[in-house]
C-alpha cells in the first residue's frame, strides 16, 4: 500500500515519547512534561488582535504563494534592519511554519544520493526531511566537552564531491548551542576553501531571540555577503513571539532557489493562513520588548535547572547559551540497574525509567546523539523543582 517515500520515516523516539507521556498521563499519573518543543507562553495580545483585525477586514482570501505582500514587506524590514541581510520582497518565501520552508528546500535541491551535513544532536526533523527526498545526512560529531559546537576541522573533513546542503542550527533544538560570530567565520572560511562544488547553506535562526547571558545573535548571511548566493535564511514566528500554532515561517536567499521552493508549495497547500499571516506581520512589527523579557525568564529557568542538576551526581548537563533546551551527558547512568530490575541498557530505557518516576524527557538518541537526553524547561520554575526533585531521587535509585 505505500511508497518508498515512507518508509524512509524512521519510527520517531520523540513522538513515542510524547504518546507514552500522553499515556501516563490518561492513566492519572503525575508528569512533569519536558519533551515539548514550544514556549509555555500566550502569543502577544497585539497579534492575536491583528488576526481579528484582518477577519473584520475580510483579508480572508488567498494570498500571493509566496506570502502576503504586507507580511513580506515585513519580513524584508526585519532581515534588512535586524540581521543586516539585504534583500526584497522576491527574496522571500512564507511557509506554513518553518518546517514547511526547510522541507521545500531540500524538495527542490535534493537528487538520491546528495549528501546533507549537519552538526549532531540535530533537531529530529532535518534526519526524516533529508532521507524522504532522497538524502543522506552525514552527521558531524560534537562533544559535550566544547558545548557541542561543531568544529571547522570536523566540516572541512566531511565535504566531499557529493555534499549539497551543510545546515546550521543557531542557537541549537537540541543543545541550545549559540555559534558566536566568529565561530560563524570559521564555518564560511572552511566553505570557501573547499573545492568542491558549491554546496548550499541553511541557516535556521527559529530561536534567534532566546539568547542568553548578552551573547549577541550572528547569522551567517550577515557576516559572510560573498556566501550568500548559497545561503538560505530560515526563521519563523513560532518560538520568538510563542505562535507555534500559527504556522507561519519564512525565509530569504538566492532568488531562483526561493522561487522554486514557492512553485513546489504552490501544489501542495498554496499558502498558510490568510489571517496567520496578518498575524506575523503584527509580531515582526509590533513592539519587541516582551520577546526580550520572556528571553530573560528562560534565562533564569536555565540557571535555576543547571543549578539544581549540578547537585545530581553523574549528571552532566553542559551550559547552553540560548534556546530552552539542556541536552544533559547520561552515560554515567547507562548500564546501572533500577529497583524493579530492568537494565538502564540506553538513553531510550533511561528516558522510560524516567517518564515511570515522573519525568518526561526526550532520548539523545531521536536527536542523532545517543547517551543523552533532552529537555525543554518552557514550564514553571515550581515544576522545574518538581522535576529536578524527581529525578534526583530517581538517579539515587539506580545501582
Ligand atoms: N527548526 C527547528 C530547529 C525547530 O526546533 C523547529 C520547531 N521545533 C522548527 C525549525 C520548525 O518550527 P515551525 O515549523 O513551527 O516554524
Amino acid at each position: 500500500m505505500f511508497s518508498t517515500t515512507l518508509s524512509k520515516l524512521r519510527p520517531s523516539p520523540i513522538q513515542v515519547m510524547a504518546e507514552q507521556t500522553r499515556q501516563a498521563v490518561r492513566a492519572g499519573r503525575s508528569v512533569v512534561d519536558m519533551t515539548l518543543g514550544e514556549p509555555d507562553f500566550p502569543t502577544p495580545e497585539h497579534v492575536g488582535e491583528a488576526a481579528v483585525r484582518a477577519i473584520a477586514a475580510g483579508q480572508t482570501r488567498y494570498t500571493p504563494i509566496n506570502g502576503s505582500v504586507p507580511l513580506r514587506e515585513a519580513i524584508v524590514r526585519k532581515f534588512q534592519g535586524h540581521n543586516g541581510i539585504p534583500c526584497t520582497a522576491a527574496d522571500v518565501t512564507v511557509g506554513c511554519g518553518a518546517k514547511q520552508v526547510i522541507y521545500q528546500a531540500f524538495l527542490a535541491t535534493l537528487t538520491p544520493g546528495d549528501e546533507v551535513l549537519i552538526p549532531a544532536p540535530y533537531w529530529a526533523s532535518y534526519a526524516d526531511i533529508v532521507g524522504m527526498n532522497g538524502g543522506v545526512l552525514r552527521a558531524l560529531e560534537t562533544s559535550p566537552d566544547t558545548g557541542y559546537a561543531a568544529q571547522p576541522q570536523a566540516l572541512a573533513a566531511a565535504i566531499t564531491a557529493r555534499t549539497k546542503w551543510l545546515v546550521l542550527n543557531s542557537p541549537s533544538n537540541p543543545s541550545g548551542t549559540a555559534y558566536t560570530a566568529e565561530q560563524l567565520l570559521a564555518f564560511a572560511e572552511v566553505v570557501r576553501r573547499s573545492h568542491h562544488r558549491d554546496f548550499l547553506i541553511l541557516s535556521d535562526d527559529i530561536y534567534e531571540h532566546i539568547l542568553f547571558d548578552g551573547t549577541r545573535f550572528a547569522t551567517l548571511a550577515e557576516i559572510a555577503p560573498d556566501l550568500r548566493h548559497r545561503i538560505l535564511t530560515v526563521n519563523g514566528v513560532s518560538k520568538a513571539y510563542a505562535m507555534t500554532g500559527w504556522r507561519v515561517g519564512y525565509a530569504c536567499g538566492p532568488r531562483a532557489l526561493v522561487e522554486a521552493m514557492t512553485k513546489i508549495q504552490m501544489q501542495i497547500n498554496s499558502h498558510t493562513s490568510s489571517v496567520s499571516q496578518a498575524a506575523a506581520a503584527a509580531a515582526l512589527d509590533g513592539p519587541q520588548d516582551e520577546v526580550r523579557r520572556r528571553c530573560q525568564v528562560f534565562q533564569h529557568r536555565r540557571d535555576l535547572l543547571l543549578e539544581r542538576f549540578a547537585g545530581i551526581h553523574g549528571l552532566r548537563a553542559p551550559r547552553p547559551n540560548g534556546a530552552f533546551y539542556l541536552f544533559p551527558d547520561v552515560r554515567a547512568f547507562l548500564g546501572r540497574t533500577a529497583p524493579d530490575g530492568r537494565m538502564i541498557s540506553d538513553d531510550v530505557v533511561f528516558a522510560s525509567y524516567l517518564l515511570d518516576e515522573g519525568v518526561a524527557v526526550v532520548p539523545g538518541s531521536g536527536f542523532g546523539m545517543p547517551g543523552f537526553i533532552r529537555l525543554s524547561y518552557a514550564t514553571s520554575d515550581d515544576r522545574l523543582h518538581l522535576a529536578a526533585d524527581r529525578l534526583a531521587a530517581a538517579l539515587e535509585r539506580l545501582s
